[in-house]
Order: structure tokens, then C-alpha cells, then sequence
């Protein structure tokens, strides 16, 4: 049995609040892309407990995946054993902001719910395993369109009239959103727009007025730290992009803006700076009915 995972970039991150146990409290609006999409097929094996497979070398394949730790969670919850093959074809970058292993842990525990039977989990005891493995891991198993409050776990989906289209550019460098996280406050970071101007734009299908909302107060440090980032931005900005923005902690930039104004930037980003930058182009994923739900691989011959 396969699913697709998405990933997503924040269109707006404002951190609220620290609390004791060392998370922020956040409010951010996610949006779930139509690509890229990690691929994660799940076979019966006959050791004892997970094995894990990937085909990116930097993803670890033990109990450091959150593909493993989400098999482990389910299987203690529901009381059924762990001895699945867990096959990952990673195509989202890896630590770049996008939450490509949040999102394989949600469809793994998805997979897992969809076999579970008289045993599967209710929605909100799925979402509750989930929050215990990522702040973002609740977001994935609905991936739609969603103001999130709390550590990113209060979910509330929200009207979006257009599928806008979206540039992203990665250079590779991995952040560790914990490294973001602390350097909060070493930069000054401007007051956020109203994230209600950003969902009232976001229902109208208002590309401009999405544009002029989005927000990342992330962004400033992870900015300064790699200036590489800021000149990628400027080359963005000068393409004719309407926004441009750090998605999440960090690295991958996300550009918003006509489809050809985003395709010719795309086109003089790799000309003009090439490899090992990634640059992708895709659009915002309105409803996650659009995503293929779990389903059985054996039954259409792959
Ligand atoms: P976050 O903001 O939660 O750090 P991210 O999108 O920036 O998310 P991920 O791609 O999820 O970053 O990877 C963060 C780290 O998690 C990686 O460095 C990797 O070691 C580890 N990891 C664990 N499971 C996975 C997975 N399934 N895919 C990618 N990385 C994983």
C-alpha cells in the first residue's frame, strides 16, 4: 500500500509566545503544494518490527526516521505489531522548511489507520498520535489549506479560491529549524501584517492581496546568517516576483506571482546560478481530496 506525502511552505509565521518546555507558540498559515510529493509505500516482512528503506542518503533509515517512530506510535496505540517494510522515495528537499518528514510521518500513520481495522484510530486520536510526533505532523494528515495557532497543532482549515501558482528555490543548505528558533530576537524582526487580511485574500483568490501578507518572522535571522539567501531573494525580487519569502525555518525560498513571471524567474535562476540550486515550480493544493488516499499497491499491479 502506497501514499503520496506533500509538503508545504508557511505563508505566514508569527511567533506568539516561549513557552516552559522550550516550544514557541506560532501562528501560521500553511499551504500544501501539488509537488514536490515524497512517495511512501508500506509491505508486510517477517522480522521483528520496522525496516526502513530510502533513497536519499542524508534521511536516516532507524528509529531517527519519523516513518519508523510513527509505526512504532501507531502499532503501541492500536496494540498491533510493528513488522512492516517501510519504502521511502524522498523528493522534497530534507531540512529545508517544507516539512517532508512531518509529512511522511502523517502518511505513515495514515497507512497504518487505513489497515488497522476494528482497531484503526478516530480522526482526533490520529491527530493527537500525530502532534506527538511534530507540531506540524497534524497539519499533514489533512493537508489543506490551514491557520494554525498553538505549536502549529491548532488546526483550523480556511477558505482558498485559487490554486496560486509558486516558485521554489532551495540551495542546499540544510537548517535546523531549532537553530531558527533560538536565533529569534539576534535580528529586529517588523510587526506582522494582520494574518486576516492574509485569509480574507486567501478566500477571495487574491493574488496580490495573498502577496501582500505573507510573513515570516523566521526569516530576518536566517537571512543575516546566510546572506547567499538574501542575494537569491533580490535576483527573485528584480524577476518581477510579487513576494518572496523563507518558508518555515529555512533554507528553501518560496516566490508568489504570475505562472510566466514565475516561470521565466525559475528559468534565469538556474541559468544565472545553476547547480546545486533546486528550483521548482508548483501551485498552492486547495483540498486535500486532490492528494491520492492510501491504497492497496498489490491491487493495482505495482
Ligand atoms: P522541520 O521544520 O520540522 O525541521 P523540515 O522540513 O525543515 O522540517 P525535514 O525534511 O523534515 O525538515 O528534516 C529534518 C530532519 O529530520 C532531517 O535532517 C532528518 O535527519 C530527519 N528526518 C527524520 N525523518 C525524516 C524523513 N522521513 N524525511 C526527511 N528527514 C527526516
Amino acid at each position: 500500500m502506497q501514499q503520496n506525502s506533500p509538503a508545504k511552505i508557511n505563508l505566514f509565521l508569527e511567533v506568539t509566545g516561549h513557552r516552559a518546555d522550550g516550544y514557541h507558540e506560532i501562528r501560521t498559515v500553511f499551504a500544501p503544494l501539488h509537488s514536490p510529493l515524497d512517495h511512501i509505500s508500506l509491505a508486510r516482512c517477517t522480522s521483528d518490527g520496522p525496516t526502513l528503506a530510502c533513497d536519499h542518503v542524508e534521511v536516516p533509515v532507524d528509529e531517527r526516521n519519523l516513518c519508523w517512530n510513527a509505526l512504532l506510535l501507531h502499532a503501541r496505540e492500536t496494540g498491533l505489531d510493528s513488522n512492516w517494510h517501510i519504502d521511502l522515495a524522498k523528493r522534497i528537499p530534507v531540512a529545508a522548511g517544507l516539512g517532508g518528514g512531518s509529512s511522511d510521518a502523517a502518511a505513515t500513520l495514515k497507512l497504518l489507520n487505513s489497515q488497522a481495522g476494528a482497531r484503526a484510530l478516530s480522526p482526533a486520536a490520529l491527530s493527537r498520535l500525530a502532534s506527538q510526533l511534530g507540531a506540524d505532523v497534524p497539519f499533514f494528515l489533512e493537508p489543506t489549506v490551514s491557520l494554525a495557532e498553538g505549536i502549529g497543532d491548532k488546526l483550523q482549515p480556511v477558505p482558498c479560491a485559487a490554486s496560486l501558482p509558486v516558485l521554489l528555490v532551495n540551495p542546499g543548505c540544510p537548517i535546523s529549524a531549532a537553530w531558527a528558533y533560538g536565533a529569534l530576537g539576534r535580528v529586529p524582526v517588523p510587526d506582522p501584517p494582520p494574518v486576516q487580511a492574509l485569509l480574507d485574500a486567501l478566500a477571495a483568490g487574491d493574488a496580490a492581496g495573498v502577496a501582500a501578507n505573507t510573513f515570516n518572522a523566521l526569516e530576518h535571522a536566517v537571512l543575516h546568517k546566510f546572506p547567499l539567501l538574501g542575494m537569491l531573494r533580490d535576483e527573485l525580487v528584480t524577476a518581477g516576483c510579487m513576494a518572496v519569502h523563507i518558508s518555515g525555518s529555512g533554507p528553501t525560498l518560496f516566490a508568489l506571482g504570475e505562472s510566466d513571471c514565475l516561470d521565466d524567474a525559475a528559468q534565469q535562476m538556474e541559468q544565472r546560478v545553476g547547480a546545486p540550486l533546486w528550483v521548482h515550480r508548483t501551485r498552492i493544493m486547495r483540498t486535500a481530496g486532490l492528494l491520492s488516499q492510501p491504497h492497496d499497491s498489490a491491487a493495482d499491479g505495482n
